[in-house]
């Protein structure tokens, strides 16, 4: 990627990580976009990612060294055996080449790692996302609510990326 802005909707894991890849890979202004005002609560227990794309991750520099994590390797399946015994019975060892994040921890040091030149704004919601043009020239517009000085408020990007969750208004 060569210049352009970015707006990467949503600051979570997705959106932290994106912002990094985009910035790193040369976009010349990323905007993240976070709904949520004050702490980051934690959600979820935790996060696992496949050890080789863990490893692809941390080569390009968007998955931080430094971020604790438990090493998985297998999967137990087992079911209710008619004992007493609340180990049950094995029926399946699987094979599992995970790392387990804690969900709060990976977002933090995702954060952290975000460049400086990123530009995060937390406690402002992006309501819509439209064209503004047509053809290879038009570009997104976002309309803003949130702090008064926010709410009604019109920015265009070149890109738009949607990491918003499960009821993304970008894909809607
Ligand atoms: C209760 C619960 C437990 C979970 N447990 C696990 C688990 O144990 N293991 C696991 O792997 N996964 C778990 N998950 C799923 C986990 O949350 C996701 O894998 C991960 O958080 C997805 O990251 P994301 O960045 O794609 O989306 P999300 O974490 O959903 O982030 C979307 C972000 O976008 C922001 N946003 C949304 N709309 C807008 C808008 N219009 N304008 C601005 N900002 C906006 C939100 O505030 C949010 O911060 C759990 C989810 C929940 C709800």
């Amino acid at each position: 990627m060569r210049g352009g802005t970015v707006a990467v909707v949503g600051g979570s894991i997705a959106g932290c990580a994106f912002a990094s890849a985009a910035a790193r890979a040369g976009a010349e202004r990323v905007v993240v976009f976070e709904r949520t005002g004050g702490r980051m609560a934690d959600r979820g227990v935790g996060l696992c990612v496949h050890d080789e794309r863990a490893s692809e991750l941390a080569a390009m520099g968007t998955l931080p060294a430094g971020i604790p994590t438990h090493r998985l390797t297998r999967r137990r399946w087992v079911v209710r055996d008619g004992s007493a015994s609340p180990a049950g019975k094995l029926f399946w060892e699987q094979p599992f080449p995970f790392h387990s994040y804690h969900w709060g921890l990976l977002w933090r040091g995702l954060r952290e790692a975000t460049p400086a030149s990123v530009v995060y704004r937390q406690g402002v919601t992006v309501t819509s996302v439209a064209r503004d043009g047509a053809g290879a020239g038009g570009r997104a517009e976002l309309v803003l609510s949130g702090p008064a000085d926010a709410t009604g408020d019109l920015e265009r990007h070149d890109l738009v990326v949607g990491a918003d969750g499960y009821r993304s208004v970008v894909r809607d």
